[in-house]
């Protein structure tokens, strides 16, 4: 990007407050128009929105990705969630499956997911029960994940398996499935928000994926260090979600604090009004600062599984506050689904399950900070 930063931020923000939000808007209970990713995607490029391959950053990343989630959160999951599996078989996979998948992930023509979560083991993924036998040059895989975001649309699936390879201990190893290849059928998953951002059920029965999908470039002890990598990513990303829909709900309560007059006076002349604004406005400075710090050392290379848990867990339940204050500033209109607070606190409770729960981000920091852990 060659623009001062606040010039391509500006332009971005006013780009998307004219083309992305009245889409925002629209699709509040449906599905993203899939078909309208690849122009959104040049949109936002144009706008400034960075495209992995050019702008690496991910500072400036997550603050094109915050502007997005403010008027589209649904959007920004969805491409996020994209990009991380892009980015999982840029860095793992043959050159042969990078042509084929990267940049149309990237572009927004194809549509990736990652799946981990099964119906009865979520926070203690380790127990998963998905398999996959190797069968001459094939993995075969059987079993069934849940919640999983973008699988229902997905072309292609980074999906944890158990691993019983023959004359090895079993082992969880990431195998990445392209669905035209090897097909899996979904079925979605209802939920109380982020409704646009399609999370389902995937059933594979017998699918059948070639062996270096499973073993990549680098071999399987690498690809889990670099599947645990793009999850650190990921739940930073999701933590920008939350930022978005934070600051959405914050600039909706100033403008009505502003213009909503009780007692004969505008209601932002209240003290405990304005308590309400302060404690908003530096819980979202907080958690940016949380997320950038996170970032940062997630593109130094460093360990960041601290960060990015303290970032994820900080930010998701802060923008619970933050969108349950703004409904209260809002009175009983913040109720109303003729206004938008309702549907940021739908979207916002979303998030604190979603990448892991805020309680499993609070064991993974304390074990870091303590030196005890509580899992066995
Ligand atoms: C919007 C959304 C998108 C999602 N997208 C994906 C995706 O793309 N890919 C994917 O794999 N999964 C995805 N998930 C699933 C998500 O990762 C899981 O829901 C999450 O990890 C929790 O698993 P669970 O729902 O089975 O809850 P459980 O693990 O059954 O937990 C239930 C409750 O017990 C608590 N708990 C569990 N263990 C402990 C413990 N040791 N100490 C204290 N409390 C504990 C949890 O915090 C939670 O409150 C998504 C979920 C949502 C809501």
């Amino acid at each position: 990007m060659n623009a001062a930063p606040d010039d391509w931020l500006d332009s971005l923000r006013a780009g998307l407050e004219a083309d992305i939000k009245p889409l925002g808007d629209r699709h509040t209970d449906d599905r993203i128009p899939l078909d309208m990713l690849p122009q959104l995607v040049k949109m936002l490029r144009g706008h400034g929105y960075p495209a992995d391959d050019d702008a690496p950053d991910e500072v400036a990343g997550a603050l094109a990705s915050e502007e997005l989630a403010r008027v589209f959160p649904s959007l920004e999951g969805c491409l996020m969630v994209s990009h991380a599996c892009a980015r999982y078989i840029a860095a793992v996979g043959t050159p042969e499956l990078c042509d084929r998948a990267v940049s149309g992930l990237l572009g927004g023509t194809k549509i990736g997911c990652l799946a981990s979560t099964e119906p009865d083991h979520g926070s203690n993924n380790a127990a998963m029960e998905t398999r996959a036998v190797p069968d001459g040059d094939e993995y075969v895989i059987n079993g069934r994940k849940r919640w999983i975001s973008n699988a229902d649309p997905s072309d292609y699936a980074v999906v944890l398996c158990r691993v019983a390879a023959e004359n090895e201990p079993e082992e969880i190893r990431p195998i990445i499935v392209e669905r035209e290849r090897s097909p899996y059928r979904t079925a979605d998953l209802p939920k109380l928000g982020l409704t646009a951002f399609v999370t389902s059920e995937m059933v594979f029965e017998d699918c059948r994926v070639p062996r270096e999908n499973c073993v990549g470039r680098e071999g399987p002890l690498r690809n889990l260090q670099l599947v645990f990598r793009t999850l650190q990513w990921a739940r930073c990303r999701m933590a920008v979600v939350s930022l978005g829909i934070a600051r959405a709900a914050l600039e909706a309560s100033v403008a009505y604090a502003r213009k909503r007059q009780q007692f004969g006076r505008r209601i932002g002349e209240f003290q405990l009004i304005q308590d309400k604004i302060y404690t908003m406005a530096a819980e979202i400075d907080a958690s940016r600062l949380l997320i950038h710090r996170a970032l940062t050392s997630i593109q130094e290379n460093r360990r960041s599984d601290r960060e990015a848990s303290m970032a994820k867990a900080y930010a998701t339940e802060m923008a619970v506050r933050v969108a349950s204050d703004a409904i209260q500033i809002h009175g009983a209109n913040g109720l109303s689904p003729d206004y938008p607070l309702e549907r940021y606190f739908r979207d916002a409770r979303a998030l604190t399950i979603a990448e892991g729960t805020t309680e499993i981000h609070k064991l993974v920091v304390a074990r870091s900070v303590l030196g005890l852990s509580a899992f066995r």
